[in-house]
């Protein structure tokens, strides 16, 4: 048995996944025999190693850093676990996200709460545990200072407001400038009941230099909070820090070279998450720590005067690598034009991208049981459904040897949203299984289950 390289998208991997996968694919063979496929492999290791890279961001810039793991990005109650025995909190957003926080370990004031829509279910139980909650909107406040007014327990409610940057002005999350000015007078008046710890935001896009406009747009605000008599701690930056899923000069040439009949639909998607991307989440923070803020002084030197910590509510970046999805080939269809179809034990629910009229950029790994042809040989990946939009891979990966019925197919870092964002029982196929691989000192990998059945 062997594993082979892909061509032209080679994925980037974690050493340990690299020598699961290269060197005992026979292991990930009998797991999926034992769990089924498609088999979701997550790695609480990566995640811890992760959160070290954000610790050395924090050291080199002297700041003070608050790290929330991003807990919708995977469903692995095994990566909560493991961002919570990292030490660091928990940005959750549904009564089930904090349960599952808390049941990792973590303490409620080591939580904060965002999301536009927070039902008053929520809103209690993350009051009454003190966890910190992001306001959205003068219209979220409302039933929130009643719910502090109200409190017969003299506990204070801890909020931060979110602030919707001028970049993003015609977005539904968080408030404009003048409304959290508004706000501002409210919370001066209400110090008694709620304690005011600073101003969110978390923009979509992957971009430094529009969260830096937004840290400088907070800058007045926090002097408009002083001016008030409240005391913000916090600038908290919400997350949509990139990873790199292959090589930066490989992707850029790929996307050069890109045409329409790469693709089984003769289509080429008119974006893509910059898979090969040139920054990290660790480069990242470093060019938004080193962004002009005030008077041209870096954000991180403007953090420390105002005696601001830094929040970060990472959740791609944290999960970066952390996951592996392996699919079991059913089986390859010869179709015309010397095309070929492999059908996946699995569905396109598992590594969803095509369903946000994209595609996840990364050439799933072929692990062969055998008797493979040697190649070239170019095939697309569909799922198993009767969907005709069941599909993994639009784009005709060159496989080197032909892959068939019994191999495997190993998407990489999956655990980003890819993994089980749209996971489901379609055709009531059960969901997928999902274990947490960890590698010991001496190198021995172990697996143990990691969702609710046995
Ligand atoms: C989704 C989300 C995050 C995490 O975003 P990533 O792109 O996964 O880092 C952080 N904060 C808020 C408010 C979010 O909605």
């Amino acid at each position: 048995m062997r594993a082979w390289q892909p061509l032209a998208l080679a994925p980037l991997l974690d050493p340990a996944i690299e020598a699961l996968v290269y060197r005992a694919p026979q292991t990930l063979l009998q797991w999926v025999q034992r769990f089924g496929s498609p088999l979701n492999i997550v790695w609480p290791g990566i995640l811890e190693k992760n959160v070290a890279t954000f610790r050395a961001a924090e050291r080199r810039h002297a700041v003070r850093m608050d790290l929330y793991y991003g807990a919708k990005v995977n469903k692995s109650q095994a990566l909560v676990r493991a961002a919570v025995e990292a030490g660091i909190g928990v940005d959750v957003s549904s009564e089930y996200e904090m349960r599952d926080a808390l049941r990792a370990g973590a303490r409620a004031s080591q939580l904060v709460a965002t999301g536009p829509a927070k039902t008053e279910r929520f809103h209690r139980a993350l009051f009454e545990g003190g966890a910190l909650i992001s306001v959205d909107s003068a219209e979220e406040f409302a039933p929130l200072r009643s719910l502090a007014l109200n409190a017969a327990t003299g506990r204070k409610l801890r909020v931060l407001l979110r602030l919707r940057p001028a970049s993003a002005a015609a977005s539904r999350f968080g408030a404009g400038a003048e409304d959290c000015a508004v706000a501002l007078r409210a919370l001066a008046e209400l110090r008694g009941h709620i304690d005011f710890e600073g101003f969110h935001f978390h923009l979509g896009g992957y971009d430094v230099e529009s969260r830096a406009q937004a840290v400088r747009e907070l800058a007045d605000l926090v002097d408009e909070a002083r001016r008030l008599g409240l005391a913000p701690q916090t600038i908290d930056i919400g997350g949509g820090l990139p990873i790199r899923y292959v090589d930066s000069a490989q992707y850029d040439a790929f996307l050069r070279s890109q045409v329409a009949a790469h693709y089984r639909n003769g289509k080429v998607p008119a974006s893509f998450y910059p898979y090969g991307g040139r920054l990290d989440a660790g480069e990242w923070l470093d060019l938004l720590l080193e962004s002009p803020c005030r008077d041209r002084q870096p954000i991180a030197r403007w953090l420390n005067v105002q005696g601001l910590r830094l929040a970060v509510e990472p959740g791609r970046s944290l999960a970066d690598q952390a996951a592996i999805s392996v699919f079991r080939i059913a089986r390859v269809k010869a179709l015309a034009g010397g095309r070929h179809v492999v059908f996946v034990e699995g569905s396109s629910f598992s590594a969803c991208e095509t369903w946000f009229a994209s595609e996840f950029l990364l050439d799933p790994i072929l692990v062969s049981t055998g008797r493979s042809v040697q190649g070239p040989h170019r095939a697309y990946i569909a799922g198993h459904s009767c969907l005709d939009e069941d599909v993994i891979s639009n784009r005709l990966i060159a496989f080197e040897a032909a892959p068939q019925a019994g191999d495997l197919l190993v998407y990489a870092n999956t655990a980003g949203y890819q993994m089980d964002l749209l996971e489901n029982e379609f055709h009531r196929h059960p969901p997928p299984r999902r274990v947490a691989a960890r590698v010991d000192a001496a190198g021995a990998i172990d697996v143990s289950t990691d969702d609710d059945r046995e």
